[in-house]
């Protein structure tokens, strides 16, 4: 019987999706920004950069505070699309 490894040697799968996120310092604190592959933008989302709707299919970058808002519940809520040239060009 062939040996197989221990599943519990396996890595733990991501719990959410911030886990590939990077933090992002902008003037206004700090962000953790996610990449979004065009695969995966099945909806269609309105960029607060340039107050532009875009998608789906469209690659772009997920923001949302790294400290979340006092008041809201989590900070996947306050979630915001943003074309990634528009993010990068925030302060
Ligand atoms: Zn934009």
């Amino acid at each position: 019987m062939a040996k197989r490894p221990s599943k519990h040697l396996r890595a733990p799968r991501p719990l959410s999706v911030g886990a590939f996120a990077r933090a992002d310092r902008k003037d206004d604190g700090e962000w953790m920004v996610q990449a979004m592959s065009a695969d995966a933008a099945t909806k269609t989302y309105r960029c607060p950069g340039c107050n532009r709707s875009f998608g789906p299919g469209v690659a772009h970058v997920v923001v949302w505070p790294r400290i979340p808002d006092i008041g809201s519940s989590s900070a996947v809520e306050d979630r915001r699309h943003w074309h990634s040239a528009c993010w990068s060009r925030r302060k």
